[in-house]
């Protein structure tokens, strides 16, 4: 999420109307953007992580653990310094000494935080991310109250279930029309109320979210939840829960807060010019499924323990603005498209560069894209395989919109273009430079889990930056598999402890090779990043990017203890973060192998997880032996 716009957003009746226009402006300006800065060379290699936090308040009398609604009053506050010391640095011309940037996010709960500047391409840098991360724990923490902490967690456990959130609401608000969820969990600006309501609208019933439970010794069989309340009759959608959206088997959810409201760890990096970053966009999208399942840390909806240990899915449906005739349930009349996924997915076309490793047969998908924008991109002179990516972006309509802001400059302005581009939330999203800025083209790296600590967010982003590094270094290197194959390697990522368990699709060898063998094999995570007698492993061609630079002992030391990190969770002696929440309810006295986390388990576990948060509490298993 950047900067928010002011205004009023429309309802979905206004906006319907409203979104060949804002479509139509869309693509003038992505060709403005690409007409002016398709030429653009040698970026530097910046890159910038993002990390979401959620502010929990506690009260131990009553052993409870509940959201807090301040967290929007203390992003606030934390923006007050940002735009002060931006709004200086603008007017002097010197640099701003920010040591973070705050973003609001979907949850009045959350707090979004980034570096203050993005990281700079040394390898030295790498070593200041762990630091920084540190810092902003530290920034928000001075803020809160005693009884507040703040815990970068995938899914907040009991979200949605009982007394979950300070101060309480009933869930009764229109915006949502949840059965669990009050529109108070909501952050206040207009724009995410609008969001949820025109996901809503526009797909003629409430989101239906469905994650199997995970089945423990005293689950019933089948498991039909008792907490729904299926007879409410406040808001016509309340039947559908009755009538099929609420699976047996299955934790149950129906608003755009129980996937907005998780938290996750993004990472975006620049490369030089926009065919490297078309490279990286469709490499780092092949390997987000095996990263997401090392990264696991979400085994808990409203709740209840699930049979998963990822947020994707639950995101994915969270947002499926479908309508029932773009879902295949109804024949096409009124819209335009039937549409396989959610706007919330996986990507579905690779984007192909200069490096020739492209075949058609990758891009396996019947891709749906809007013809008459595809012909008018290609027209003016865009390649085909670019101008199918915007064309697929913008088969999906606008959500919100501002009245005040439909006006504008398509030569100055991607407000339009924006609108469209983010909200398609995927795996990995292509970003073009803004106009008349010093920013390049930029790709973001989407899929992971956010971890509980920064040296563990630390790892992430230095591995991935890394390997980002080494793809952009040595040209042969090469793990494009069919887009399907990745769809299922992402469904697979989700599993319980896929990262024991699950093989994924991938190269045999991804170093360039002979392309008449059978290329593609199924891995487990471990050969995947460690390697085996046939492959030769991300960790050792990261290493080998190491060593073909110049790297000082004190640098490559701490990055060793990040990819040791990483070797150790993909081999399974070190924990996903998933494994660890589940194996503390498992074994909390007071668990009932029901699969229910109760308020009193949960203000346990949030109490642990800070502890380790804050390196109060060892947690070798989870960290590695002698990380904190
Ligand atoms: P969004 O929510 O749209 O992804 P944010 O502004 O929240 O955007 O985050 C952008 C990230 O990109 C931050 O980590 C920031 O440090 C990083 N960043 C900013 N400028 C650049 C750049 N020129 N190249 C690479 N990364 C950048
Ligand atoms: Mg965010
Ligand atoms: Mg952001
Ligand atoms: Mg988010
Ligand atoms: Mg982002």
């Amino acid at each position: 999420m950047g900067l928010l716009s002011l205004g009023t957003p429309l309802p979905w009746e206004q906006a319907k109307n409203l979104a060949n226009e804002v479509r139509k402006h869309g693509i003038e300006q992505f060709l403005h953007i690409w007409r002016s800065m398709k030429d653009r060379e040698k970026d530097q290699l910046l890159w910038g992580d993002e990390i979401e936090y959620m502010l929990i308040s506690l009260d131990h009398s009553r052993r409870s653990a509940r959201l807090s609604q301040r967290g929007h009053e203390l992003l606030n506050i934390l923006q007050i310094e940002e735009n002060e010391k931006l709004k200086i640095a603008s007017t002097t011309g010197e640099k701003h000494e920010l040591e973070a940037l705050w973003r609001p996010e979907f949850g009045r709960f959350m707090i979004e935080a980034t570096p203050g500047c993005p990281y700079n391409s040394t390898v030295k840098d790498l070593t200041t991310v762990e630091a920084n991360m540190r810092r902003r724990r530290e920034i928000v923490a001075s803020l809160m109250r005693d009884e507040e902490l703040i815990l970068s967690i995938g899914s907040y456990p009991v979200l949605g279930s009982g007394d979950f959130l300070e101060p309480p609401h009933k869930a009764n608000g229109q915006f949502s029309r949840s059965l669990f969820l009050p529109d108070e969990v909501i952050n206040p600006h207009p724009r995410f109320r609008t969001l949820a309501a025109n996901i809503r609208e526009r797909r003629e019933s409430k989101v239906m979210i469905n994650m199997p439970i995970f089945h423990d010794t005293n689950t019933p069989h089948p498991f039909v939840d008792p907490t729904i309340p299926y007879e409410r009759t406040l808001f016509p959608g309340d039947k559908e829960a009755k009538e099929g959206a609420a699976l047996p088997d299955h934790i149950y959810m129906d608003a755009m807060g129980f996937g907005m409201g998780c938290c996750c760890l993004q990472i975006t990096l620049q490369a030089p010019n926009v065919d490297q970053a078309r490279r990286l966009y469709d490499q780092l999208a092949t390997v987000g499924a095996v990263m997401m399942s090392l990264s696991a840390s979400s085994p808990i909806f409203r709740g209840y323990l699930a049979d998963v240990d990822c947020r994707w899915n639950v995101i994915s449906a969270a947002v499926d603005d479908r309508t029932p005739e773009e879902r295949g349930k109804r024949p096409l009349a009124k819209d335009r498209f039937v549409i396989p996924k959610s706007r919330y997915g996986t990507i579905d076309t690779f984007l192909g560069s200069d490096d020739g490793q492209l075949r058609p047969e990758y891009n396996d998908l019947d891709l749906v894209y809007d013809r008459d924008i595809h012909r008018h991109l290609v027209d003016s002179g865009i390649d085909d395989l670019m101008a199918r990516h915007v064309a697929h972006l913008f088969i999906r309509d606008p959500l919100v919109i501002f009245e005040e802001l439909l006006d504008q400059d398509d030569s100055v302005s991607t407000d339009h273009f924006e609108n469209i581009q983010s909200t398609n939330w995927q795996n990995v999203r292509f970003k073009p430079p803004p106009p008349n800025s010093p920013i390049g083209w930029r790709v973001e790296f989407r899929p992971l889990e956010v971890q509980l600590t920064e040296f563990e967010n630390a790892a992430f982003s230095v591995f991935t930056v890394l390997l980002a590094r080494a793809l952009l270094a040595f040209r042969n290197i090469n793990f494009y598999i069919p887009i399907t194959k990745m769809d299922i390697n992402m469904e697979r990522a989700h599993s319980r402890d896929a990262v024991l368990n699950e093989k994924f699709y991938f190269r045999r060898s991804c170093i360039d090779e002979d392309s008449r063998d059978e290329y593609l094999t199924e891995m487990t995570a471990n050969e995947i990043i460690n390697g085996s007698v046939d492959f030769i492993g991300l960790l050792q061609i990261v290493q080998m990017y190491l060593d073909s630079i110049e790297v000082d002992d004190t640098v490559r030391r701490k990055i060793a203890t990040y990819l040791d990190f990483i070797r150790g969770r993909a081999d399974g002696t070190i924990m996903t973060t998933a494994a660890w929440i589940r194996d503390f309810v498992r074994s909390h006295p007071e668990y009932q192998f029901d699969s229910i986390v109760s308020s009193a388990i949960n203000y346990d576990l949030v109490v642990a997880l800070d502890d380790i948060a804050n390196r109060r509490r060892p947690a070798p298993e989870l960290l590695g032996e002698g990380n904190s």
